[in-house]
């Protein structure tokens, strides 16, 4: 197997599970692949007048649990197979923490760095054009992912609203507060990966305030997590984004950071030393957070990690290969699969404000974004300890089990 081929990771996972969990494996051939993917094509007149023409997707994995759910990424590796494994990832992740949803996924393969805003604004239109009849507040609701935020996902209200003929806030989260978005989405993922570190901290009797950390990834999960862990006390030795990674033994500051990301365009300008996103990972530190992109933890860097917790806030950072090592290391995993699970929580609790046309406070968020992420993380360190398997596989088994007690309860 192609130890990169997400999908065919995300396969392997789940088979494993079914098969540790000993279940009829005919329910492995029903959740190795989504239920349904389509493949649009969508047509952009460029700024200089030219047409180029993106290919989208949006996959539905699995709707046992709920109406299907999860992000948009607009990335240049976006293809049907990464979609399709992220798709799955999120019918986990959702049974994991107990909202009531199933999995989905999309992604446009674009670069966003290199189009206007205006040119981003056609293409989101033009992509909810070709899913609009496969989505809905009921069926399958998007939300942000890598490289798309609040105004895409006004864009996206908009313009469901308009082949729809009426304003549906539900059709996404992740929305501006002003159009229905929650408090403490924008910051969901990082603090949902800040509540499952704490936890896994505590197993190790260590505590924030003496932690070092090394983030990799700048991006909306990347920033936030180092703005709530520096506040909260740790010290943030190592960041990096798409153009490198910087160092700092001493600390690094990361509004500072932010600030020089806006005016020179990398966080490498800061104050340290500028090194590979390599050696970022394989920094000393104690715990590590890969918050970018898949297999970056890899069967040739798995053995140099030095981190004592890795705690994973992207989707797929750890090959299937990679995640053997860190557990044959003793390394403590916090699987993508819960780390990342805030974003989706805080989703579900903006669908159910929409529903409510009611909206709730910081305070009301923040502790039920809370108990729901430390209560998984305890389920799972449970699992993990019982059946002597590793964080990850624990978190599959957790999650394929509900998932498909539902198919029986629904007549499968
Ligand atoms: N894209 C995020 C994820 O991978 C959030 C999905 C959502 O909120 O639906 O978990």
């Amino acid at each position: 197997m192609a130890d990169n081929n997400v999908f065919l990771a995300a396969q392997k996972q789940i088979r494993l599970a079914c098969e540790r969990l000993g279940i009829d494996m005919g329910y492995y051939e029903i959740l190795k692949q989504p239920k349904r993917v389509i493949e649009i094509s969508i047509p952009v007149r460029m700024d200089d007048g030219r047409i180029e023409v993106y290919t989208g997707y949006r996959s539905q994995h699995d709707d046992t649990l709920g109406p299907a759910k999860g992000g948009v990424r607009f990335h240049p590796s976006v293809t049907v197979d990464e979609v399709k494994a992220l798709s799955m990832w999120m019918t986990i992740k959702c049974a994991i923490v107990g909202v009531p949803f199933g999995g989905g996924k999309g992604g446009v393969n674009c670069n966003p760095k290199n189009l206007s805003q205006r040119e981003i604004e056609e293409i989101t239109r033009e992509y909810i054009r070709g899913i609009s009849p496969i989505i809905g507040s009921d069926k399958d609701i998007p939300a942000p992912d890598v490289y798309t935020n609040q105004q895409v996902m006004a864009w996206m209200v908009d313009e469901y609203s308009k082949i729809k003929g009426y304003t549906d806030h539900g059709i996404v989260t992740g929305k501006p507060l002003l159009l229905g978005g929650s408090v403490g989405r924008n910051e969901a993922t990082a603090m949902g990966c800040v509540i499952t570190t704490m936890e896994a901290l505590k197993k190790l009797n260590m505590s924030l305030d003496e932690a070092t950390v090394v983030i990799q990834g700048f991006g909306n999960a990347g920033f936030n997590l180092a703005k709530i862990l520096y506040e909260a006390g740790a010290k943030i030795i190592g960041v990096s984004d798409s153009k490198g990674a910087l160092f700092n033994q001493e600390g690094l500051v990361p509004k500072e950071l932010l600030e020089i990301k806006k005016s020179k365009g990398s966080v490498i300008y800061g104050e340290g030393e500028v090194i590979t996103n390599q050696k970022l990972l394989e920094t000393k530190c104690d715990v590590l957070i890969p918050a970018a992109l898949e297999n970056q933890i890899n069967e040739k860097n798995a053995c140099r990690i030095k981190a004592k917790i890795v705690a994973e806030a992207a989707n797929g950072p750890t090959t299937v290969a990679a995640s053997k090592i860190l557990n044959e290391r003793k390394i403590l995993v916090v699987p993508d699969i819960l780390a990342s699970a805030g974003g989706v929580t805080v989703s579900y609790f903006e669908w159910v404000q929409n529903r409510m046309n009611y909206y709730w406070t910081d305070q009301q968020v923040n502790e039920k974004l809370e108990k729901i992420m430390a209560d998984a993380f305890q389920n799972i360190y449970q699992m993990h300890e019982e059946k002597s398997v590793d964080m990850r596989e624990a978190a599959f088994m957790i999650a394929i089990n509900r998932v498909v007690q539902g198919l029986k309860l629904r007549g499968l």
